[in-house]
């Protein structure tokens, strides 16, 4: 589908019956035309985007380069394949780069940490390999090379007709990176800001110290931006990027609340934080009905939180017996 002149959308499903698509971009221009995020490593997806380039009268060798917004497996999944298929190159922000190997080639320091942190944010030996192991079968639809070309903020990318600037947001993944193109005041923002649901972000062993702060500060950056057309990674394209970012911060500030709430009532794990807090709108107090993968990313981003809130110097940590209990300071 053309959603404005030279900027094709082509969905890819998501694989194993997972609901769900990603938006896949295509931008024509004079000299070339980029592709941005390719969706997972799977025969659905692939499919997908050959009727998808069929039916804008486009062919896989029309493609020239594919810039990959962040890793995540919804995204970069299927760059490899498309990169032997097109004749492309793949391009991604270099510290997105930097965390492929761990990430998805050389994982078991990876995992190990993983459950080390959890751990210490007090998740229940019974939970513990389930929610370490939650996102192993993504692996799968992942075909994990490295790029062949790595872009740093502010550095740009022209096919020609359009020139885009690399916006570096930090906060969903570490190098995540959106295209601007100041001219046609188009945003290209991954999984940075979605129109409908609340981009993840959590703490991990690769997301740096504190990465809602750095989430709501690449917010506020792109907020700052002129923009006519915002084209997210999953749902609608849009316009109104100051009135999303705003719902955005109030759903931050709204958790940020019912996190003091518990902290108020004692010291407490985050996982004990997570448990009592709600994550579903329509069910309040849901945590034990998530799947493994909803109560992961329900901790990660509590933890997410509570090192904001540290930051911030509204909670204190401290370390007790290999546990972190965190406490109210107002
Ligand atoms: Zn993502
Ligand atoms: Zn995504």
């Amino acid at each position: 589908m053309e959603i404005v002149a030279g900027v094709y959308q082509i969905k890819l499903p998501f694989p194993q019956g997972v609901p769900g698509n990603t938006n896949a971009y295509v931008v024509e221009g004079s000299k070339g035309n980029i592709m941005v995020d390719t969706g997972w490593d799977s025969s659905e997806a692939l499919w997908a985007f050959r009727e998808g380039l069929k039916e804008n009268l486009l062919k896989f060798q029309d493609i020239n380069w594919i810039v990959i917004t962040h890793i995540h497996p919804d995204h970069y999944g299927l760059a490899s394949k498309l990169k032997e298929l097109c004749g492309a190159e793949v391009i991604m922000h270099r510290v997105e780069a930097g965390l492929i190997n761990s990430r998805y080639k050389d994982f078991g320091g990876l995992l190990a940490e993983v459950e080390e942190e959890l751990k210490k944010n007090g998740v229940p030996q019974t939970e513990l390999t389930e929610l370490k192991e939650a996102s192993l079968w993504t692996k799968q639809f992942v075909s994990p090379d490295l790029p062949d070309v790595m872009l740093d903020d502010g550095d740009r990318l022209s096919n020609g007709s359009f020139e885009f600037e690399v916006v570096r947001t930090p906060g969903h993944s570490p190098g995540h990176m959106c295209l601007y193109e100041p001219r046609k005041k188009w945003l290209f923002c991954g999984d940075h800001v979605l129109f409908k649901t609340t981009p993840h972000v959590g703490f991990h062993p690769q997301s740096g110290d504190n990465p809602l702060g750095e989430y709501i500060n690449s917010l506020k950056r792109l907020e700052a931006l002129k923009t006519n057309f915002i084209f997210p990674g999953h749902g609608p394209v849009f316009n109104s990027l100051k009135l999303r970012a705003a719902e955005i911060l109030q759903h931050h500030a709204q958790r940020e609340r019912a996190i003091m709430k518990v902290l108020n009532e004692g010291l407490k794990t985050a996982y004990q934080v997570a448990t009592g807090i709600p994550w579903r709108a329509e069910a309040v107090g849901t945590f034990v009905n998530l799947s493994p993968w909803d109560r992961r990313l329900a901790i990660l981003e509590t933890i997410a939180h509570l090192k904001l809130l540290t930051f911030e110097g509204k909670v204190g940590k401290i370390d007790q017996e290999g546990t972190s209990l965190y406490l109210s300071k107002d």
